[in-house]
């Protein structure tokens, strides 16, 4: 593969056994979408199943829908179709709330199951929301509590008896860069603490094993790879020995043992649905639904294969093409999620130029440009035409266009 042509690359799509998967997708016919791993594309099913809950269970079916059409056991069936994804048994996995929401509910859990205990350890350059509960916990809990974020490097050494839980993203959410999960999982434990493990941007894009690998607690997104729509309600794991125990701080009515008893006593359910809080998203569960029938029939090692295929190939042609940019992603696809950053000083204007030509990816302060491989639906014909398009706005300077300066509220 040392010379990459359109050619090489149209062989690759003509052989590619997950080809087949992009015509189950909505995509608009001119564009290359390289931003899967922020919001996943629309299932051509998703509008038609989303219809029929609307005008059948909702507009015919009304309030009986919660019981004919099991909408308040929507939680734990979607939840256990996720942990198939994520090696997670039944009876430990949920869909609910959002990703942060889910982040606090398992670490403030975290804290009381390790009652001596007052360090929380991060990665500094986390994706923000992790950081931030984190902040917030602290303020709620003050010296009880200590929030340790260092850089990555470091996160190892600074596990100790002290420590409570260690809070890390599996897959950076910029750099693309992978925890070795066993590895830290098995160090947290060796200390005593526990590991939650933020899967967002591995959900769909890689095989995860977290029962196989005595994992305490996971959350994960559903909008990005899982393509559940923008706002799905989010994934969380809690392993089965920790659910005895377990006290989450958001004690809504349907995590109770018997919601329908309206006790002015707060009982947790036995099992998962403890960490439930309040009245699932109907209609948002219902698109993560559609998008979920489409991942199931995805083998997840040829995914991983695809994709991390698709990372290689835009990393050679960038360095050969475009060497004004950096690879900020690591080179050895084991390393690496799904995703490639590449930096520049005008990244921002850049990026701008190449969506105003129908290539779509996104940028992250201060100089990332980032383009995510959803493999179930980008083409390797599609890197080179991103690339050669890159390498076009480089040479003619067009990205310096006023218009292509102009910051929007979501980048
Ligand atoms: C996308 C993402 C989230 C999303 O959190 P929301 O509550 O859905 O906004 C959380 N953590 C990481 C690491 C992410 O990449």
């Amino acid at each position: 593969m040392s010379e990459i042509s359109l050619e090489y690359l149209q062989g690759l799509d003509a052989t590619d056994p997950l080809a087949h998967f992009r015509d189950l997708f909505a995509l608009p016919e001119d564009l290359i979408y390289l931003d899967g791993n922020s919001l996943g594309a629309l299932p051509k099913q998703t509008p038609a199943h989303l219809q029929n809950v609307i005008k059948k269970q909702w507009g015919q079916e009304l309030i009986r829908s919660w019981n004919s059409h099991q909408w308040l056991q929507k939680p734990v069936q979607l939840g256990d179709r996720l942990g198939k994804l994520v090696g997670a048994a039944q009876g430990q996995n949920l869909v609910c709330d959002s990703t942060s929401v889910n982040i606090f509910k398992l670490a403030a859990a975290a804290i009381r199951l390790r009652p001596r205990r007052h360090k929380i350890i991060t990665e500094t350059g986390n994706f923000a929301t992790d950081l931030y509960l984190l902040q917030g916990l602290q303020r709620m809990l003050g010296d009880q509590l200590k929030v340790v974020a260092v850089s990555r490097d470091k996160v190892a050494t600074e596990i100790d008896k002290e420590t409570a839980l260690v809070l890390l993203t599996h897959t950076h959410y910029k750099s693309g860069q992978i925890w070795d999960m066993a590895e830290i999982t098995a160090l947290s434990h060796q200390h005593g603490a526990l590991i939650l493990w933020d899967l967002s941007h591995s959900l769909g894009a890689m095989p995860v094993y977290l029962d196989q690998l005595n994992v305490d607690f996971a959350v994960g997104c559903n909008y990005k790879y899982i393509n559940g729509g923008p706002g799905a309600p989010a994934y969380l794991y809690v392993a089965h020995r920790h659910q005895d125990k377990l006290e989450q701080p958001l004690t809504g009515w349907l995590g109770h043992r018997r919601p329908f008893d309206f006790d002015d006593h707060y009982q947790p359910a036995l099992g998962i649905e403890q960490t439930l809080c309040g009245t699932p998203s109907v209609l948002a569960n219902a698109a993560l639904e559609t998008a979920l029938d489409i991942m199931e029939q995805a083998d997840l090692s040829a995914l991983r294969h695809k994709s991390q295929q698709l990372g290689n190939i835009f990393i050679q042609l960038v360095t050969k093409f475009c060497p004004e940019f950096e690879i900020a992603s690591p080179t050895d696809p084991n390393q690496r999620g799904s995703q490639v950053s590449i930096t520049h000083p005008e990244g921002y204007a850049i990026m701008q130029n190449l969506i105003a030509s129908n290539i779509i990816g996104d940028f992250r302060a201060p100089n990332n440009m980032r383009f995510g491989f959803a493999p179930l639906y980008i083409r390797y014909t599609d890197i080179w035409h991103t690339v050669e398009t890159l390498a076009d706005i480089m040479a003619t300077g067009s990205w310096q266009e006023t218009r292509f300066h102009q910051r929007q509220t979501v980048t």
